[in-house]
């Protein structure tokens, strides 16, 4: 199977990148970050405000975690409970990236991401999947923005005037301090990654430069 790992910042493109990538080349795609969002929304559910290794640990030990694809649309099912419409609440953001760094919870999550590549000929988007998930795919990208422009992408997308940019940008900062700051499996450039800058170019540049590198490389 051919693998392509996709990792970067908040909001750097990648989603939107892996997407077009998986179209134009027929490779079934896997947004790992939902993942993490579905068990965030499962463990706000239960009502669970204590974040430690004994909470994750009892609940981790709780749930049965499944991915489903209706089309191109992505679910994330936790015990028998769709929470697909909730995964991009800025609350879940928040709370994904809180209880993301648990070894516990990120075993379960590399289970599923691992039989995935397994199976089909695809691209992994994430934090760890060049370094940790998948350290020999074929071809690894490392996509990124400056702060300011994945802040803009982001309050465009939560289109929700109580929030302002600043606290958007605050957030997002927060989140990247916390992914490339955690013991396990930080956010990093592997080092056989490519560097995409997605600042000033359109998605069209953008792919084209991952398409000439995928053709060199895979
Ligand atoms: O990519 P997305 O913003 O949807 O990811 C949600 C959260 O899940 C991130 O803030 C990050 O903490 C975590 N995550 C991770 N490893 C991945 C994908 C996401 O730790 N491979």
């Amino acid at each position: 199977m051919i693998n392509i790992a996709i990792d970067g910042h908040v909001c750097s493109g990648k989603s939107t990148l892996a997407r077009a990538l998986g179209r134009k080349l027929g490779y079934h795609v896997l947004d790992t970050g939902a993942i993490y969002r579905g068990l965030a929304c499962a463990y706000r559910d239960r009502g669970l405000t204590q974040i430690n290794e004994e909470e994750i640990k009892r609940f981790v030990d709780s749930v049965n975690v499944k991915v489903a694809f209706d089309g191109q649309v992505q679910r994330v099912i936790v015990n028998d409970k769709d929470y697909t419409p909730y995964l991009r609440e800025e609350e879940i953001s928040i709370l994904s990236s809180k209880i993301s760094p648990y070894p516990y919870l990120r075993e379960k999550v590399l289970s599923i991401q691992r039989d995935f590549a397994k199976k089909y000929n695809c691209i992994l988007e994430g934090r760890d999947i060049g370094t940790v998930v998948l350290p020999d795919a074929d071809v690894k990208f490392f996509v990124t923005a400056r702060p300011e422009i994945r802040a803009k992408r982001r309050a465009e997308q939560l289109n929700d005037k109580s929030i302002t940019f600043e606290q958007v940008l605050k957030d997002l900062e927060e989140r990247d301090y916390k992914d490339e700051h955690r013991a396990v499996a930080p956010l990093k450039v592997a080092p056989d990654a490519i560097v995409i800058d997605t600042s000033d170019d359109t998605l069209d540049e953008t792919m084209d430069k991952c398409i000439r590198a995928i053709k060199k490389n895979r």
